[in-house]
């Protein structure tokens, strides 16, 4: 029996996110620059190392995984990747098989990632509003988004819908988009914006709209539950009696989710980041690279999981964005 990976604090990890991709047909302000430079293909860990390096997590214990990036439906061959990885599905060692995207090519891949295993997915979409889709994620088209929700639906597949809560910007929507997910049967989460990247004029405190507003907004229209339900993560639900459906609330800058942490996050060059809130990673490509046994990546993965910190370092009381990452979010997928 091969040991599973138990950090220092004893929690196990469960949760593997991947990034495939640090690339996007998008450019949402605040997760990427207009004028991106975007890694060789070289750096990339390739289809075959993807497979491997998620195979050995799968070994070691992680039973979720969830596809991400930049866009993770633009990286070139992906279907090969979810197509293999449906072995572990059937094998009963992996219980979860999911992604989040933007949905613009949604359209185009619902069917085989339903295929594939894929049973729910999450969808990124902010605004209902064209203009405001456009100013949002500079490149995208709210109908292609929205074709592609269609897609993914009519393929079977559960949708949730992922929103950045963004101050002066989706304010007004909250019931609209509330309203929306409820006419679909989609659950909605929303999700305070992170200090990420060095993105020059935006301003993050000037954008940033506290959940804990938005909540009690909503509980002027609606009754809430909160559900006991917990993802191991920074996510917290409530059940709006009204409609049945399931709102989430993600606070990644409070410490409240960080002792029941089970997740990691591998970005497409194979680094392992231990926390979202930590510089720190474990360069996982080269002992992948080093050998065709898996002996060395398996210890770099437990020697990095060894030192799992305790907590981040986000920090928005203070008037000025302490801890900030000069990493963006792209790069390790959310
Ligand atoms: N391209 C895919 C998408 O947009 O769903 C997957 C990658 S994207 C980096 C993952 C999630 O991170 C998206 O829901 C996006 O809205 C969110 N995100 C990006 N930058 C963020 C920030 N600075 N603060 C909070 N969430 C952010
Ligand atoms: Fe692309 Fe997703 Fe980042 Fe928007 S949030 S730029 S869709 S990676």
């Amino acid at each position: 029996m091969t040991a599973p990976l138990i950090d220092p604090f004893a929690r196990p990890i469960s949760y593997l996110r991947v990034s495939v991709t640090d690339r996007c047909d998008f450019r949402c302000v605040y997760c990427m620059a207009e004028n991106m430079t975007f890694l060789p293909k070289k750096e990339l860990l390739t289809l075959e190392e993807l497979d491997r390096m998620c195979s050995t997590f799968i070994r070691l214990g992680v039973e979720k995984l969830r596809i991400t990036g930049g866009e993770p439906l633009v990286r070139k061959g992906i279907m090969t990747f979810f197509e293999q990885m449906r072995r572990h599905l059937d094998s009963g060692a992996l219980k979860e098989l999911t992604l989040t995207t933007n949905g613009s090519q949604l359209r185009k891949f619902a069917d085989q990632l339903a295929d594939c295993g894929v049973r729910r997915i999450n969808v990124s979409l902010d605004t209902l509003d064209d203009k405001k889709f456009a100013d949002v994620t500079r490149w995208g088209k709210l109908a292609q988004v929205l074709d592609g929700i269609d897609a993914a639906q009519a393929a079977g597949l559960r949708v949730k819908l992922n929103a950045v809560a963004l101050k002066g910007f989706n304010e007004d929507e909250l019931f609209t988009l509330t309203e929306f997910c409820a006419a679909r049967d989609m659950d909605l989460t929303w999700i305070e914006v992170m200090p990420m990247g060095d993105l020059g004029n935006e301003d993050r405190l000037d954008q940033y709209w506290p959940l804990s507003d938005l909540r009690k907004r909503l509980a002027e229209r609606y009754t809430l539950t909160d559900l006991a339900e917990r993802s191991g993560g920074p996510a917290r639900y409530v059940r709006l009696e009204e409609t049945g459906q399931k709102i989430g609330f993600i606070t990644p800058l409070t410490h409240n989710f960080c002792e029941s942490c089970n997740r990691v996050r591998l970005t497409c060059t194979g680094e392992l980041y231990m926390c979202l809130g930590q510089e720190d990673m474990a360069d996982l490509r080269a002992p992948l690279r080093a050998s065709d046994s898996n002996d060395l990546l398996e210890d770099a993965i437990r020697a990095a999981i060894g030192r799992k910190p305790k907590g981040h370092d986000f920090d928005y009381s203070r008037q000025k964005v302490d801890g900030q990452m000069t990493r963006h979010m792209s790069h390790t997928g959310g």
